[in-house]
């Protein structure tokens, strides 16, 4: 009697044990299925098109080319498995959106070698929907429809790929693979929604009906393995109904639709990290679906992933006080990182801003400074004009920052220089502007400004902040991605 009623306690947990024996396996041989040819957000059609022809020698992977795009790139579908169950799974509808792009690669290396995961199911993947948006690295197509607003209209060739794709295959379940802000956060943490999830609504009342219910499901199985991975930062994603939407119109077709989302993590600007979070992730999504165990999660799981916000920063200052008009203000300060691109979309430097400033107490940051204890120090310009970029190159910058100068002026400057990666900002003297003397100062803290200033502490400079990035001079720490050209 004993012996059966400890049976009846652990059959239920056996499906999920085995389902984490087999996500810490995914997780931890990651490496040897990772695809070298990958290694940063920006690829292209032409990068992942040789990948596309490769699977072809391997005769469990089946080709289709569906359609073109605008721009007449091939969009194409890989099958693999003979299984019942159809599961359809797409990826950079947004072009500027790979990080899921790089993990469906790296599935396929793995499945290469583990067919046992395809028992009952059929894997159809569309990587890279939007290729014209891809080699421009932005989110919409090549004549400016946003794919996640065209399911009803159906304007652009790419929509029309997809729905006909999902229509032929009638798939049981659909894989949505985007990318999100990393400024989401997971609703009152500090943690970075690395991962988000959403099962979406099909109408507006957001009614739950089996097939949404099932995505829910697999939502849970997902969370409980990444939280191990990134604990606190999975979040979901609003389910405000959107009628012009892929995801909401899948469901809404009866396939069990969800959206995956992979916002940011600190340290981890190419997202590979990331990648590897969505490699696991949807291969665990995978796993669950073949055998089954999903059915087993309650759906009230799902209603306890902590939702999306909306409340991150790059860098948080806090207690700030800096004067102006003969007064003292003390405020918190808000900084982002945009990021600008080179010509070919190919590499990109950064460019920050003050985007908020004042009580920022409900916000956070991926890195925080207080500078309760620091003084507030406006950034001076060397005084002397250098006269080429070689001798710039020759300067101690450190040096140069710890006497007060946050940017040097370059003689010059060949104009398609716009950063140095060097932590100090440079002023090209060919476009200095006349100042006019007859208006108020600025503030020298402002929304929109390129926080750049040092902070001292017993009238030395303690922290130089350089294009929204910190130099911690004391510690010799320098985090400084670049410097910009003004
Ligand atoms: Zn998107």
């Amino acid at each position: 009697m004993k012996k059966l009623f400890f049976l009846f306690l652990i059959i239920p947990f056996l499906g999920f044990s085995q389902q984490e024996a087999i996500s810490s396996n995914l997780f931890t041989n990651y490496e040897s299925y990772k695809e070298s040819i990958l290694t940063n957000r920006r690829f292209k059609h032409s990068d992942i098109q040789p990948l596309i022809d490769n699977l072809k020698s391997d005769k469990y992977f089946r080709v289709k080319v569906l359609g073109q795009s605008i721009e007449g790139r091939d969009i194409s579908m890989i099958s693999i498995g003979e299984g019942k169950t159809s599961i359809l799974l797409w990826s950079q509808m947004h072009g500027n959106e790979s990080t899921a792009t790089m993990a469906l690669f790296d599935i396929f290396n793995y499945l290469k070698t583990n067919k046992e995961i395809l028992n009952n199911i059929t894997l159809h993947f569309i990587p890279m929907l939007n290729p014209d948006g891809a080699e421009k690295f932005t989110r919409r197509n090549a004549i400016g429809i946003d794919i996640n607003r065209d399911a009803v209209r159906l304007q652009s060739p790419e929509s029309k790929i997809l729905k006909a794709a999902r229509d032929s295959l009638q798939a049981d379940f659909g894989f949505n693979l985007h990318d999100q802000s990393k400024y989401y956060n997971a609703e009152r943490t500090s943690k970075p929604a690395t991962i988000s999830y959403l099962a979406p609504a099909y109408n507006y009342e957001k009614d739950i009906n089996t097939t949404r219910a099932n995505a829910m499901k697999i939502i849970v199985v997902m969370n409980n393995i990444i939280q191990q991975y990134a604990k606190g930062q999975v979040g979901r994603y609003s389910d405000d109904f959107e009628p012009r939407a892929f995801g909401d119109n899948i469901q809404k077709w009866g396939t069990s639709t969800i959206l995956i989302e992979s916002g940011g993590y600190k340290n981890d600007p190419e997202k590979q990290f990331i990648r590897k979070l969505n490699y696991v992730s949807i291969l665990a999504a995978i796993h669950t679906i073949s055998t089954g165990s999903y059915k087993k999660t309650s759906i009230d799981e799902y209603e306890k992933v902590p939702k999306n916000d909306r409340k991150l920063f790059d860098l948080k200052i806090t207690n700030l006080t800096f004067p102006y008009l003969g007064k003292n203000y003390t405020v918190d300060i808000g900084i982002q990182n945009h990021e600008r691109e080179n010509k070919k979309h190919t590499e990109f430097y950064n460019i920050g801003r003050i985007t908020d400033l004042g009580d920022l107490s409900t916000y956070y940051g991926y890195e925080t400074l207080d500078a309760k204890n620091l003084k507030f120090k406006v950034g001076e310009t060397y005084p002397k004009i250098i006269s080429n970029f070689e001798d710039f190159e020759k300067l101690d910058i450190k040096k140069l920052l710890e006497q007060g100068y946050t940017s040097v002026s370059i003689d010059s400057l060949p104009s398609e220089i716009k950063f140095v990666n060097y932590p100090i900002n440079i002023i090209d003297v060919r476009k200095i502007k006349i100042l006019r003397n007859n208006t108020i100062p600025k503030t020298p803290i402002y929304l929109g400004k390129n926080p750049t200033f040092l902070l001292t502490q017993n009238n030395k400079v303690a922290y130089a902040i350089i294009n929204g990035f910190v130099y911690n001079l004391v510690e010799n720490n320098n985090r400084v991605k670049n410097g910009v050209v003004k």
